[in-house]
């Protein structure tokens, strides 16, 4: 990249440091012409895959969208807005890693019903009544016996 100062390229990095809890490094360079001194900041790019809806229609992945689903699940149930806030990160990271440019809804509500599942099971039991669809229903019915039976084993 150009110094700010002179325009040269030749720079030489003289500190990196992970800031932003990892998200991000910060490095300071120092510029070979001119010896001025400046920080860069790197983050990965953060692309998010778009959602093929299952009608086939394509729309932008939608963070708020996803947050009110997870917020509405979680209605009235013990868990902090923090603990929420780090599934929508842990949700998106997922996708990221995907690596995918378009995953399905049916991926996308498989992957917050994982974390649903992990913060709590009304929330989890809630949501996953809305989501899937008619022909699920038994293998939900099965889901539902499961966690019964998880329940009373503790
Ligand atoms: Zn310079």
């Amino acid at each position: 990249m150009y110094c700010p100062f002179c325009t040269a390229t030749d720079t030489k990095v003289i500190d990196s440091r992970l800031v932003a809890d990892g998200h991000q490094i910060r490095r300071r360079r120092e510029c070979l012409a001119c010896h001025e001194r400046y920080t860069t900041f790197e983050t990965a790019e953060l692309v998010m895959p778009r959602i093929i809806k299952r009608d086939g229609s394509r729309e932008p992945f939608n963070e708020d969208k996803m947050r009110s689903g997870l917020v509405r699940a979680l209605e009235k149930r013990p868990v902090s807005t923090e603990q929420v806030e780090l599934s929508i990160n842990k949700l998106k990271s997922q996708l990221r890693a995907t690596g995918e440019r378009e995953v399905t809804s049916e991926m996308l509500g498989k992957l917050i019903m994982a974390q649903l599942k992990e913060l709590d099971k009304v929330a989890y039991l809630r949501f996953a009544s809305v989501y899937l669809s008619f022909e699920d229903i038994s293998e939900f019915a099965d889901e539902i016996a499961r966690l019964g039976r998880e329940k009373k084993t503790k």
